[in-house]
């Protein structure tokens, strides 16, 4: 009996422990160049393209961002699992309002938040940071699909000008409000990349309004439970109301504010002018930041346990989830390869492959892949007979020259099963103990590549 219940019990943790990202996974796609590419983008440190058009966004000004809303728009509209609309307040305030739907509760609502308009040219700091930020943390949260809903949210009006600032957020929260929408934590940033004394200090600002306080704790919790370079977090309560996370104070929710520390002083001295450049951001220290925002909203999120990375062996891709519905994917055309819906894919041309994941209402994407057939030669017609094949025992491999030959057997699943050095013209290969069914054999010199199906009887 008590060796049947360990029998139980191996097949049980078995039959859930298939890999799939963790939280630290996760932390490590933020990225250094890609938060820095998009800031430079959105500052005008370097020219980028908005609906086909080349343009520079220099200034975001409330008269003068609609290009700066196009531009985060069309980010939002290039990822999986997000649905994207502008929200207009006004005649002219724009919120740009990105919706990842939750798959298990989608009425649990995550917001992380930040407001793109500004009072001068540049403001890389306030508030390209937290802009990118978010478009970061979206780009990387969108390859998953999560149990709650999360909300990017990025606001126009939050500086001062005709409606006193704050003006998307409170529009915003007073309308949930008004829906009755159950959100149970705001993270907003402003500021976040700044550390002119480097000492790695950030402020977290929190009231005692609803669970704002536990909010904190768990932001906390989160920074203990991972690492996060040297930064070195401030509890501030009372926090400053000055920014969009009071207006959902203001309407009873949950949040808080993390940026740089103006507790110690330390905010950019370029505040408020177009000083403020990107070339004064603290790189890695926001990078960190960023990485600590992304670890608190995907524990909240909460990762559904689909494993969407692929390994490559040969030119073999193989989905390393086990349980789904596979098809594979032409990233170059964006469009689905007929007939490929195998957990494993063998690319027949040169080009860029991925594979798409169904489990349940879960679908996600993996990265794409660069498979490249062009740089190996393949063997050509009569350089390599194989017989008999379909195959019981041995299969016979016949060479036209002589060469250091490594030949390599895969299931239908990609995995190597066998794997043998040959230098001789006549090879064999004893496949008497492997199961019926379809493998493949890839032969290769040092000059060439193939790749064969072989029957198993
Ligand atoms: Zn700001």
């Amino acid at each position: 009996m008590k060796k049947n219940i360990t029998i139980a019990i191996i097949l049980l943790i078995f039959s859930f422990s298939s890999y799939s990202q963790s939280i630290t996974d996760i932390i490590n796609e933020v990225s250094i160049d890609s938060l820095e590419f998009k800031i430079k983008e959105f500052t005008g440190e370097q020219s980028t393209i908005v609906n086909g058009n080349t343009v520079t966004i220099r200034n975001r000004q409330q008269a003068n961002n609609d290009v700066a809303a196009a531009y985060l728009k069309q980010r939002f509209e290039g990822m999986d699992n997000i649905s994207v609309a502008e929200q207009n307040f006004n005649s002219r305030g724009k919120n740009i309002i990105a919706t990842q739907l939750g798959k298990t509760n989608p009425d649990d609502i995550y917001i992380v938040c930040a407001h793109y308009d500004t009072v001068a040219d540049y403001c890389a700091d306030d508030n390209a940071s937290g802009t990118i930020a978010v478009l970061e943390i979206a780009r990387i949260l969108s390859t998953q699909c999560l149990d709650n809903t999360i909300i990017y949210a990025l606001w126009d009006e939050e500086e001062g000008g005709p409606t006193n600032g704050l003006a998307g957020s409170r529009y915003y929260a007073n309308q949930a409000s008004n829906n009755g929408d159950n959100i149970l934590g705001v993270l907003n940033i402003d500021m976040m990349g700044y550390d002119g004394n480097d000492d790695n200090k950030f402020d977290i600002d929190v009231q005692n309004i609803a669970g704002s306080v536990a909010m904190k704790n768990d932001i906390l919790s989160v920074f203990n439970s991972y690492s996060f370079g040297n930064l070195d977090p401030i509890t501030v309560n009372p926090g400053t109301p000055a920014s969009d996370h009071s207006s959902f104070w203001n309407e009873g929710y949950s949040a808080v504010l993390v940026g740089e520390s103006w507790e110690t002083n330390d905010q950019t001295p370029f505040y408020h002018s177009s000083r403020d450049r990107e070339a004064t951001i603290d790189m890695p220290y926001y990078t960190e930041l960023a990485k600590l925002v992304t670890a608190y909203m995907v524990t909240k999120g909460s990762l559904v346990s689909v494993d969407n990375t692929v390994s490559l062996s040969g030119n073999v891709l193989t989905a390393n989830e086990t349980a789904a519905n596979y098809q594979w994917i032409n990233c170059d055309t964006n469009s689905p390869i007929s007939g490929a819906t195998n957990q494993s894919y063998t690319p027949t041309s040169t080009g860029s492959y991925a594979v798409e994941l169904t489990s349940g209402t879960c679908t996600e994407v993996s990265k794409c892949f660069e498979i490249d057939l062009l740089g190996v030669n393949t063997f050509s017609a009569g350089e390599i007979n194989l017989y008999p094949n379909p195959v019981k025992t041995v299969l016979n491999i016949e060479m036209t020259a002589s060469k250091d030959y490594t030949f390599n057997i895969y299931d239908t699943g990609g995995k190597l099963i066998l794997k043998r050095e040959s230098s001789v013209l006549n090879s064999t290969l004893n496949l008497k103990d492997l199961s019926k069914g379809v493998y493949f054999l890839n032969v290769e010199t040092s000059e060439k590549s193939g790749t064969f199906k072989i029957i198993k009887e």
